[in-house]
């Protein structure tokens, strides 16, 4: 039986109450980001019906074509994809958050084209957290270094960190990576202690990511069912 997008939403928004709730998180800490890639615009216009504000895009063509045909809509744009320097100016005009930054010709790229009528670009600082060849990110011990400078750029807001751990689904496993990038923000923390912001978790872990710590989850095919090759 396939469930529909509305009660899809619902049935997860069940499940990140019940894990916030068994690891003492508040609700409304852990947000649900709509990972829309690949999705047609249709099925954005149904979960935003049934109540969600934001989604996640990877690439920004294709985002800035859906962005056209649901400009009525209030949805709060995200950019979860590899950020390529000739598509920078796009991205820094067209979407409220960054989770990808990993590098500072990207992030001052960002910054530089970030319009001055719109408040600054937050953003994350992508971590690859298991050190995995050909996976974005930085590695968590040039996070501080990297950190120095991306808060001398006035037009990003830097908020925190992003992750794509290493795809397992060992709990023991997920739980290691998470935790390291609990405790990296954590230490963060106490130089730039406005940082608010863990995105980690997608469909098939989650629940181990609000439990360790997560204020993202970015969440696509358990939403929307499988993704199209083509849009
Ligand atoms: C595609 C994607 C997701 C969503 O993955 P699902 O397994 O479909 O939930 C989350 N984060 C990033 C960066 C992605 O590219």
């Amino acid at each position: 039986m396939q469930l529909t997008i509305p009660e899809n939403l619902h049935a997860l928004q069940e499940r990140i109450a019940k894990t916030s709730n068994q690891y003492g998180r508040a609700v409304d800490t852990v947000k649900l980001l709509a990972v829309s890639k690949m999705q047609s615009e249709e099925k954005v216009r149904i979960a935003y019906e049934a109540g969600q504000r934001l989604f996640g895009e990877n690439y920004v063509q294709e985002a800035l074509k859906k962005q056209q045909k649901l400009a009525d809509l209030a949805i709060e744009w995200h950019f979860i994809g590899r950020i390529q320097s000739n598509k920078a100016k796009l991205i820094a005009e067209h979407f409220s958050w960054v989770h990808t930054v990993d590098s500072l010709s990207s992030a001052e790229c960002l910054n530089y084209y970030r319009p001055r009528n719109l408040p600054p670009l937050n953003c994350c600082i992508q971590i690859n957290v298991g050190k995995e060849k050909n996976k974005g990110g930085i590695l968590p011990e040039q996070a501080a270094g990297f950190a120095e400078q991306i808060i001398c750029l006035p037009n990003l807001r830097w908020r925190g960190l992003m992750t794509i751990p290493p795809l397992t689904d060992d709990v023991n496993l997920q739980q290691e990576q998470f935790g390291k990038m609990k405790v990296l923000l954590t230490t963060l923390k106490t130089d730039y202690p406005w940082l608010d912001t863990l995105s980690m978790g997608m469909s098939g872990d989650f629940e181990m990511a609000i439990a360790e710590g997560a204020t993202i989850l970015r969440v696509g095919t358990s939403l929307f069912g499988r993704r199209l090759s083509t849009t």
